[in-house]
Parts: structure tokens; sequence; C-alpha cells
């Protein structure tokens, strides 16, 4: 498990949201150079994360990089989430449609913002668990299913966990 210094809240990367303390911290505030994530190839410059280096302006692609992993990889690697939805008593019929529009989801959003990711959609005893790296997308993503399925879904609920994450339960 991967626990930042100050080892009690952990911090959204919403790229809308003001940067925090712990996240200037961590990714260096005096720094002003790009970082580079070793694993997805994100590339971080002022605040903001973008898809790789060729997508930050020329004239500061020679600025110093340093590698380390992105807030999103590192959540991965240490089996953690800041959004997950239940979805429950699924029909078998629709599986294969919300598998599809979940992926979709998930590529669209990671388009947008290389922090913003569906994690994983797997089959548990529960029903299908969708993880995200970012409660607003689970929000987002679960409302939209909801319509979708507006006509089966009986009910759905929202709890928020320890620091942002945030559960949610689509009982079909
Ligand atoms: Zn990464």
């Amino acid at each position: 498990m991967t626990q930042r210094q100050n080892g009690s809240k952990r911090e959204s990367w919403n790229i809308d949201k003001p940067t925090s303390k712990t996240e200037n911290q961590e990714f260096g505030k005096g720094e002003k150079g790009i970082i580079i994530c070793g694993v997805c190839g994100a590339a971080h410059f002022k605040k903001r994360w973008y898809h790789g280096l060729e997508k930050i302006n020329s004239e500061n692609q020679n600025l110093p990089v340093v590698f380390k992993l992105c807030p999103a990889c590192i959540q991965i690697q240490s089996r953690q989430y800041e959004g997950r939805i239940i979805l429950e008593n699924v029909p078998k019929k629709f599986e294969s449609e919300i598998t599809n529009f979940v992926n979709a989801y998930g590529k669209r959003a990671y388009d947008r913002d290389p922090m913003h990711r569906v994690i994983a959609l797997k089959k548990n005893k529960e029903g299908l668990m969708i993880t995200t790296t970012e409660n607003q997308l689970a929000l987002k993503l679960s409302r939209k299913l909801k319509q979708m399925f507006a006509k089966v879904v009986k009910d759905i609920s929202f709890s928020p966990g320890p620091s942002d994450v945030v559960y949610i339960t689509i009982k079909f």
C-alpha cells in the first residue's frame, strides 16, 4: 500500500479543483519541470496532467523531467479507488450492454483527462462492480446507468466513504 506522508486524507485529483498542499508537496511545488509517469506516460506540467510529453507546448518540452508515478497509477497499484459502483441483480441480458457502455464511458473520460479512469469492471458475488479513480466520474456514470435502465432500476443509493471516496449501489 502506498501511504502519503500525511497518512490520513487522500486527495481528489479532479483538475478543476484547486491543488491542495499535499499535492504541491508530492509533485514538487518548487519543481519547475515536468513529471512523467513511468507506467502510463502521462506528463505533469503546471498542475495539470497531459496525455504525454508531446501534449505540452514545445517551448516547455526541454524543461527538466523527473519520472514518478501519476496519482491514477498510484491508486491503481495500491488497489485504491475513489468511486465504486455496485450493480445488484443485473439481468443477464443487460450485462454486455452495461460492459460496453462502461468501457466506452471510461475511454471518453480518460481521453478528456488522463487522471479520470474506470479502473475495472468485475463480476463478483455482490454483482457487477465498477471502480474509478475519481468520485465525480463514478457519480456521473451511475446517473447515466440509472437513466439507461430507468425501467428496470429499482433503487440507487450513494454513501460517502472516508476521504473523498463514494460508494454507489444500483439495484435492479
Ligand atoms: Zn500513470
